[in-house]
């Protein structure tokens, strides 16, 4: 992967380019990065930078025998050590078996979560974490000598899935580190990891994507209007895999969903409620999170057109109608009402409370709200 494939972290990209090109390229560093961010794809760039043999002053060629080899992941000097499903004997072949799929999942969502990754490898409820086991045998595979490459490079992904075993031995290893071996480790929540760990790796921040950078890179992976990738690159906060789930939805089912949610509140339309309590529990829990707080924006909205006489920016027409229809009938207190069980149930199911109940109970709730306000 070249550093051009991340957009933005022009001065993090520039920080990294000239250690490595004045010597000084510390041994272990830790790109402190957010979930679903960028910061397992730096790491990948710089070590492929490292050892590029024809780089320039701002990116590796993308073309040496270096570059072609770790860009399939297949480079024999660099190694990987990543979460695997808990399992008290992990044995070598089941620790080579993962590592087809491992690359599968760098080729293709290196900026993927924890999440993504027990999905495409089948952990399905078992948490991975990185085996004791699998840090005995990068320990071992170190030793070797550099087979092609200036460095040795270790890319340890989600350290802070180690127990406390798996860290005391991956300590040892950083205190007396083999020559010439760098360890890049990518985490998502550096605040778990040791600090005897932390206070041995130099620290690089790699600030949760923009919304700017968000939509450069989408739109690079998928050709989508600027419109769907503002709303979507809005919505995901800074988690990359979120905005694509957001892509994939089609163009009008949040806006339907809502508006459908909402003539069922009003109607006080219980059997509606069930149904679509239904169609809330197939979303999955990261996009049943992000359609609450789609409907928190739209509520607003809906509010704000209906006092403004219908001039707003940044909505679309069809939208326009409908939420200014939908404005006529709320007041200062309904909405108040639906605002709060909005944000009540993003707390619940952040909480992992049962989704269908969560979602009838706001129903319901919001639906009394109308009830009230009709009957005032
Ligand atoms: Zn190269």
């Amino acid at each position: 992967m070249k550093f051009s494939a991340i957009p933005g972290y022009e001065a993090l990209k520039g920080r990294l380019i000239q250690a490595a090109n004045a010597g000084q390229v510390a041994h272990a560093q830790l790109f402190a990065g957010s979930e679903g961010g960028f910061g397992l794809m730096l790491a990948l760039a710089y070590a492929q930078y490292l050892n590029c043999e024809n780089r320039s002053e701002s990116d590796s060629c993308g073309s040496c025998t270096s570059c072609n080899k770790s860009q399939k992941f297949i480079h024999p000097d660099f190694h990987y050590l990543f979460p695997l499903a808990k399992s008290k004997k992990i044995d070598s072949d089941e620790l080579n078996a993962s590592i087809p799929m491992f690359r599968e999942f760098l080729g293709e969502t290196p900026f993927g979560t924890l999440n993504d990754w027990a999905e495409l490898a089948t952990y399905e409820n078992r948490a991975p974490l990185i085996n004791i086991r699998a840090v005995r045998e990068t320990m071992q595979g170190l030793q070797l000598k550099a087979f092609e490459a200036k460095y040795k490079i270790q890319i340890i992904w989600l350290p802070e899935t180690m127990r406390s075993e798996g860290a005391n031995s991956f300590l040892k290893l950083l205190e007396e580190p083999p020559d010439f071996t760098i360890f890049l480790l990518v985490s998502d929540q550096p605040e778990r990891l040791l600090p005897t760990i932390i206070s041995r790796v130099q620290r690089i921040t790699v600030p949760v994507p923009s919304e700017a950078q968000m939509v450069q890179f989408l739109s690079e992976k998928t050709g989508e209007s600027e419109n769907r990738l503002q709303m979507a690159a809005s919505l995901a906060e800074g988690s990359l895999p979120l905005a694509f789930s957001l892509l994939n939805e089609k163009e009008d089912d949040y806006h339907k969903f809502y508006m459908d949610w909402q003539r069922a509140c009003y109607k006080e339309d219980s059997a509606g409620m069930i149904v679509l309590s239904e169609h809330f529990h197939d979303l999955g829990r990261e996009l049943q999170k992000t359609f609450l707080k789609y409907s928190l924006e739209k509520t607003r909205k809906a509010f704000v057109l209906s006092g403004m006489g219908g001039e707003i920016l940044n909505i679309q027409d069809q939208e326009k109608i409908d939420l200014g229809n939908l404005g006529r009938i709320l007041n200062q207190e309904i909405v108040a009402t639906m605002m709060e069980e909005m944000n009540k149930a993003w707390v619940h199911i952040d909480r992992n409370s049962a989704a269908r109940m969560v979602f009838f109970d706001t129903s319901t709730a919001i639906a009394s709200g109308f009830k009230k306000q009709k009957t005032a």
